[in-house]
């Protein structure tokens, strides 16, 4: 006799109709149980083992909870990293969630102009803030920043030479290749100058029949340090007008505001890099500006216009959400001196040392009796940084919670390992970092303070 005859399972038919499952059925549907029953007494009959029938039911209702929990949910994003890609980059503030929850519940006047009863454009808004707070004259959106740059690049430049500095030929988080995207585009790179010098003679030098467009990509997520030059903005527009050619600047994070204001550098913003005589901007709608994903593209209306009727802005057109959303937030930079508080994305990047201090005192005690006997808990500070690409070498001083194994002043790669795998696995997932031998927590980005402890009720498993 094999073992799987030597168990004694019961039927499918029987083990549905156990209250416990039963119940299980009046709220998820027989479908998702009957899968559930059936693969639990599969894997049983599988190892032979013998099964209680307290095991079967906790086995059966452990993998219907699997398949009804969203994939994609909520995490506290304790890497220290603000806008982090791989978290979803930028929270977005109430108004926006509003705005999307009004147009997601039913119809709106996306595409339809309630003035005149006639067809409108997606665009129309966004494009009236956009121009106010950028001082273009007009606006587009798509998909994502990289979209914006293959669109613009296929609309003005294909079958013709794009030049662009050698040193700003950047790949952005490995999916994003300024050369890759050329090429897609259907455009010739012509690089010009060298990797860490580039001289408006050099642009100057290669401008020819073939020329397009003169191409400035910010390069947001790595610096050039030492002996480095790069052209003023104003000669290489200067350069471009004289030669009847479009400038556009790719400023990647495009902030709406001075971050100087918070105590980070100066970044560009699309207003002043239109000031200095850009003909296109294009920038992201969730890094610095701190609203949804989306590529946004201001600058000269004769070439928005022309951006517009490419049939590829059909392919990469934002969804009313996205609009609902970017509208909403862009409408708070209509009062800069709030935006500190009121946009989520710049609150976190200006939240003070002393703040985020008090937090990880009030928290310590709260993780380290989760924790228990398993791990130390102490308070360390630490350096949080922006993310995105966006002012790599700057860093904002914050504090985290250090966690080791017990006693421990650093740990092994393994224990971290358990470690952070605990965290991971709490109702609402807790992403940390693990650095110099301990698993860290950075309290920048928390500011859901309760919902973070609640997190704690249940024992650790470690
Ligand atoms: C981030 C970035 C991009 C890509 O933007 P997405 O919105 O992520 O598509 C392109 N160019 C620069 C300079 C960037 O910093």
């Amino acid at each position: 006799m094999s073992a799987s005859q030597s168990i004694h399972l019961p039927a499918v038919d029987r083990v549905l109709v156990w209250p416990a499952v039963a119940a299980l059925t009046d709220v998820h549907g027989r479908t998702l149980l009957l899968a559930a029953v059936r693969d639990e007494l599969a894997m049983h009959r599988g190892s032979g083992r013998a099964v209680t029938d307290d095991d079967l039911v906790d086995g059966i209702e452990k993998r219907v909870l699997t398949n009804v929990t969203p994939s994609l949910r909520r995490v506290f994003n304790l890497t220290g990293t603000v806008l982090h890609t791989n978290l979803g980059r930028a929270p977005l503030p109430p108004e926006a969630i509003e705005a999307m929850v009004q147009v997601a519940s039913g119809a709106s006047n996306l595409e339809y102009d309630l003035v005149t009863g006639k067809r409108g454009d997606r665009d129309d808004h966004v494009e009236n803030w956009l121009r106010r707070l950028t001082g273009a004259e007009a606006a587009t959106v798509v998909n994502n920043n990289a979209a914006a740059v293959l669109l613009v690049l296929n609309t003005l430049s294909q079958r013709k030479e794009v030049i662009v500095s050698r040193g700003e030929l950047i790949e952005i988080g490995g999916a994003f290749r300024l050369p890759a995207i050329m090429a897609r585009a259907g455009c010739k790179l012509r690089e010009v100058g060298t990797t860490n010098r580039t001289h408006t003679r050099d642009y100057a030098e290669a401008i020819g029949p073939k020329s397009a467009l003169l191409l400035k990509a910010h390069t947001s997520n790595y610096r050039i340090e030492g002996f480095t030059s790069a052209p003023d903005e104003r000669e290489l527009a200067a350069l471009a007008g004289t030669n009847g050619l479009p400038f556009v600047v790719d400023l990647g994070s495009g902030t709406l505001i001075d971050l100087a204001r918070f105590g980070l550098p100066h970044e560009p913003t699309p207003a002043e890099t239109l000031a200095n005589g850009a003909d296109l901007v294009t920038f992201s709608g969730d890094k610095l500006l701190g609203g949804p994903q989306a590529g946004i593209i201001v600058g000269r209306a004769d070439l928005v216009a022309m951006i517009k009727k490419n049939p590829m802005k059909r392919a990469m057109r934002c969804d009313k959400l996205t609009i609902a959303a970017l509208g909403a937030v862009l409408k708070l930079y209509g009062n800069p001196e709030r935006v500190m508080q009121s946009v989520p994305a710049i609150r976190l990047l200006a939240r003070g040392e002393d703040e985020i201090e008090a937090l990880a005192r009030r928290l310590r005690p709260v993780v380290a009796a989760w924790l228990g006997q398993h791990a130390s808990v102490d308070i360390a500070s630490v350096q949080s940084q922006i993310g995105s690409g966006s002012l790599p070498v700057d860093l904002l001083p914050s504090f985290a919670l250090r966690i080791t194994a017990p006693g421990a002043k650093r740990s092994s790669g393994k224990t971290l390992d358990r470690i952070a795998s605990a965290f991971r696995a709490l109702p609402v997932p807790v992403i940390g970092r693990i650095s110099d031998g301990a698993f860290l927590l950075d309290l920048r980005c928390l500011e859901d303070e309760a919902g973070f402890a609640a997190g704690f009720r249940l024992p650790v498993s470690l």
